[in-house]
């Protein structure tokens, strides 16, 4: 890995060739660099929203499109200052997003990515057809842009601005993505199941990060409105929108230097092969785009990395950036809640039923959990453990029946309002996100505890909160056994060892009651052992525990009390050793295929 003191070299030269550019550069290569910038923007919005967020977006030309023709409009047929423009351009294509994120975002998968190219089109389509915005031949004479007296006429002076506001964009993501709102951007291909567990909400996590992405595509806007002094519609259509989501893969969809890379390889390309193609047929046009759609395609079959994966795999990850790591100080400690006294009731399940169509998975169960004990939930395949699991977690909404937790009645309540109230899970399928280190994953459980927005953590005013979540992190870390592996991928860990780690994201969210769905699932017998013993001395630590299981040795030789379910329907509910001597229950357990 790189040590920062490199890194700092490394961007301090990278800055200084950029300034030196345009006082050596002819005035070709300065205005290819200006595209490159814009490029840039548009395609870093998307590596967020694309390659981070997990959501493809066919239409992001239509957002460069509203805010060039907003800005144009404002300031031809109105005569105000680009400046002005630019406020109006922004707040015209946030609002945009917001409107359409808030009419797509919610079809998820490949409706989603079907109603970008429907967006896309229609609002490519509007700009040619209405009056005011000149149609097909679209608005000229739009004014340059003026600083303190000082014309941005001359590609060399619009240089400046374009890559400052690359530069401020690309720390801003930068920033953002280390911080609270990042870790649940990041989480966002985990599914909105992860994110309810840790009190976060999907889509609006997905929302903020749409609208964030379109406002990196209307500066981009802006800049491309005053730099060329006219618009017209086909620069906003959706084959620039693939444009730009091309420049996102070739650079690499995982990275935000990817943006940058892979907008100066494209518009690259574009310029060679506007050349090269001419002068081996007179249809350059056409094969343009069969080129392009070329590239696509082998950049997806072979090095859907993008160059940065080339480079961090020939770098042997030296590159990487160093993950977060917790304060070297200590910190004010994040608040706590006051933990209910050990024997009161935290969760009272009465009466729960959940039908399938004809099917009971859950029929009239009743059970409580007391403040600091272990209590177990066990039955044999099919019994209706998930589904109780799920009821009681408010995944899924009941029949009927009644589930209190800390004195309030949760049936239905989003899943993540209940996490907020002190409800954390685990997943039997673990859901941790493998790229990111296992400090992060546990900061991620931390979500609820915080409250730190995009702009705040974009610019670098979320830091104080920022480190003692970390410290909290580290800590949670540090409980379960795993503190001196912070900064590796979570992804490299066995699979005991992801369960255990799900556990302290769990933790870090401060819960009053721990719910465990079967976390001895494909574990070997010493990772068991090591599971059990955890569990045991966190709940010497006060922690109190719901375990729903299959493995019938394990539990037993866990818990205080214990509930079996077969059929759907409550069997017996006591002691281990009470609930090993039944019958009934070694009958459901050998009737069983366990
Ligand atoms: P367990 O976790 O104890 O193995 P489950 O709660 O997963 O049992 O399942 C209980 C019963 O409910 C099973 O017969 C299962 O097929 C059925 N079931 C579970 N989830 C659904 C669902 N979403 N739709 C229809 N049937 C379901
Ligand atoms: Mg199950």
């Amino acid at each position: 890995m790189m040590t920062p003191r490199n890194r700092m070299f490394l961007a301090a030269a990278i800055v200084l060739l950029l300034a030196l550019v345009p006082q050596v550069a002819g005035n070709f290569t300065v205005s290819l660099l200006n595209d490159v910038g814009i490029g840039a923007l548009v395609a870093l919005g998307l590596v967020l929203f694309t390659g981070i967020g997990g959501a493809t977006s066919f239409g992001q030309a239509a957002f460069v499109g509203i805010a060039a023709y907003a800005s144009a409009w404002l300031t031809t047929t109105q005569g105000m200052s680009p400046w002005i423009g630019l406020v109006f351009a922004l707040a015209l294509t946030g609002l945009s997003a917001l409107a359409i994120g808030m009419l797509t975002l919610r079809l998820g998968g490949h409706f989603l990515s079907l109603s970008t190219i429907a967006w896309g089109l229609s609002i490519a389509m509007l700009f040619g057809n209405v009056e005011a915005l000149g149609r097909h031949t679209g608005l000229s004479n739009i004014p340059p842009l003026r600083i303190a007296g000082w014309s941005l006429a001359e590609p060399r002076a619009i240089y400046y601005l374009i890559w400052g506001l690359v530069g401020l964009a690309f720390l801003f993501s930068r920033n953002l993505l280390s911080s609270r709102p990042g870790r649940a951007i990041r989480g966002l291909r985990g599914g909105a199941t992860l994110l309810a567990s840790v009190g976060a909400d999907a889509y609006r996590v997905r929302l903020t990060l749409f609208v964030t992405a379109a406002l990196f595509a209307g500066l981009a806007g802006w800049l491309y409105a005053h730099m060329n002094r006219f618009v017209s519609p086909s620069p906003f259509d959706v084959r620039a929108s693939i444009e730009y989501l091309l420049m996102a893969v070739a650079g690499g969809l995982g990275q935000l230097v990817g943006a940058l890379v892979g907008a100066a390889l494209v518009l690259m390309l574009k310029n060679g092969l506007q050349d090269v193609l001419p002068l081996l047929t007179q249809r350059a046009g056409q094969l343009e785009a069969v080129a392009f759609a070329a590239a696509f395609i082998l950049l997806l079959h072979f090095a859907r990395g993008g160059l940065m994966g080339f480079v961090r795999r020939w770098t042997r990850g030296r590159w990487a950036a160093r993950p977060a790591a917790a304060p070297a100080q200590p910190v004010t400690p994040l608040p706590q809640r006051t933990l209910p006294a050990r024997g009161t009731p935290i969760l009272s399940v009465k009466g729960a039923v959940k039908r399938f169509g004809g099917l009971v998975a859950v029929n009239e169960v009743s059970f409580d959990v007391n403040a600091g004990e272990i209590m177990g939930l066990i039955g044999p395949n099919g019994a209706g453990k998930s589904t109780m699991f799920n009821l009681l977690t408010c995944t899924m909404p009941m029949t009927s029946g009644q589930v209190r937790f800390m004195d309030r009645d949760i049936a239905g309540l989003p899943q993540r309002e209940v996490a907020r109230l002190g409800l954390a899970r685990t997943f039997q399928h673990v859901k941790l996100r493998p790229h990111m280190s296992l400090l992060d994953n546990v900061a991620l459980g931390a979500y609820a505890r915080t409250g730190a927005g995009v702009l705040k953590a974009g610019l670098r005013l979320d830091r104080a909160e920022e480190q003692q979540v970390l410290q909290e992190a580290q800590r949670q870390l540090d409980r379960i056994g795993l503190g001196d592996r912070s900064h590796e991928m979570a992804g490299s860990l066995p699979l005991g060892t992801q369960r255990i780690l799900e556990i302290a994201r769990a933790l870090a969210a401060d819960p009053v009651l721990l719910v465990l769905d079967e976390p001895a699932a494909g574990l070997r017998r010493k990772e068991k052992m090591a599971l059990g013993e955890l569990l045991r001395k966190l709940q010497g630590e006060g922690v109190t525990i719901l375990i729903v299981e299959h493995d019938m040795d394990f539990v037993m030789k866990l818990v205080d009390r214990l509930v079996v379910m077969n059929f759907g329907s409550k069997l017996v509910e006591g002691v281990p050793a009470v609930v090993r001597a039944d019958e009934r229950v070694q009958a459901a357990y050998l009737g069983s295929v366990v």
